[in-house]
């Protein structure tokens, strides 16, 4: 087994894969749009995006985005829920509750003006290790190299490390290898070169090695044992969590309920839901549950849809129920807030995932 000590890149090699991967990428990097400016904020909305979510998926949200909010200041001025609107879709929404509030401690603390010094800029919420080195290096020209999926595979296959990219331990070595082959004189382009030849080359499955710049310096490729890495660590699976939902209707409208600002989701709207044991019986339990956090009294009715949906730690299978409004006016006891919302204007909502899937069954 090969570990990180046992890696000697010799700096004569370092330097040969650097020039290799810079040609390459000056020739067959795609044109981003967030690769034709040098704007840091720019640059910083366009990182958040692109952490979990791929690049075809992030480029209609960036540009909408970048239309609404064009500065850190046009981004803290505005109001969380439109924030939330414009990531609706894109998952993972601390993200965005992130940028904002880290926009508005730009704007009041700094000026409006991004900070260039390491120790600052990772004391903005949402921005971690990566996100520091890939604002720095490409905004800012600064000697930083950046670690995502994509830079560990190809290190871990570069140098036949044994180390497993999925465990929080092993980030430290495969950052100690990328700062090794960082280009120190263009860090911004060396690190998107990292980034995009894992991308559309080093692939997880079938890597082009036929088509690889660095393939003459690849141990994994001279060792036949390119299927070998990277190395994982096996998980264990996720469980899944059964939940219950009620499409609540009074007059014609239909209850929207916001879920609190911190946790999972926060800040953005769902019909009320609940989660359950195995044993519940899901009719009783929304009821009762509806009645607790809306003080409502509901006649669960027709069963709608049936709801899968994965986040990181959990698998949610949830019955969703039409429900009669049949007494009370709503007292929230969870939810922090709440409306009586038309068929029509529920998209005007930022609503999470789970509750997109319960659309379509509302006819
Ligand atoms: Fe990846 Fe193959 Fe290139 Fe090695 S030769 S870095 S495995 S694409």
């Amino acid at each position: 087994m090969k570990t990180e000590i046992e890696q000697t890149i010799a700096p004569s090699t370092c330097a040969a894969i650097r020039r290799a991967l810079g040609k390459w990428y000056i020739k067959n990097k795609r044109m981003l749009p967030w690769r034709l400016t040098s704007d840091p904020y720019a640059i910083w909305v366009s990182e958040a995006m692109l952490q979990q979510t791929q690049v075809k998926t992030v480029i209609p949200y960036y540009l909408r985005f970048m239309k609404r909010f064009p500065t850190a200041a046009a981004l803290a001025q505005a109001d969380q829920q439109m924030v939330l609107k414009a990531w609706e879709g894109l998952g993972y929404y601390s993200r965005a509750r992130n940028l904002h509030r880290a926009a508005a401690m730009v704007t009041q603390k700094m000026n409006g003006r991004m900070p260039s010094e390491w120790e600052v800029i990772r004391q903005l919420p949402g921005i971690g290790d990566y996100m520091a080195a890939a604002i720095l290096s490409i905004a800012f020209g600064q000697p930083w190299a950046v670690v995502d999926g994509n830079v560990k595979r190809v290190v871990a296959r570069l140098c036949c490390l044994d180390t497993a990219v999925n465990e929080t331990s092993g980030y430290k070595v495969f950052q100690r290898l990328a700062q090794k082959l960082l280009d120190r004189q263009a860090p911004g382009d060396h690190n998107q070169a990292m980034m995009e030849l894992g991308a559309l080359v080093c692939t997880p499955r079938n890597p082009g090695c036929p088509n690889c710049p660095v393939a003459k310096y690849c141990q994994a490729l001279k060792n036949r044992a390119v299927n070998r890495y990277p190395k994982r660590r096996k998980r264990t699976p996720i469980k899944e969590v059964p939940f219950v939902a009620g499409v609540v209707v009074k007059n014609g409208r239909i209850l929207l309920v916001q879920r609190p600002e911190h946790g999972l989701l926060g800040g953005l709207w769902e019909f009320p839901m609940v989660s359950l044991t195995f044993q519940d019986d899901p009719v009783k339990s929304l009821a009762r549950y509806i009645e607790e956090a809306t003080r409502l009294t509901v006649t669960v009715g027709q069963h709608l849809i049936v709801v899968r949906h994965t986040y990181t730690h959990f698998k949610l299978h949830m019955q969703t129920y039409q429900c009669r409004w049949r007494a009370g006016r709503v007292c929230l006891n969870g939810p922090s807030a709440f409306h009586w919302v038309s068929p029509e204007r529920l998209a005007e909502f930022p609503l999470h995932g789970a509750v997109h899937k319960i659309l379509p069954s509302l006819g």
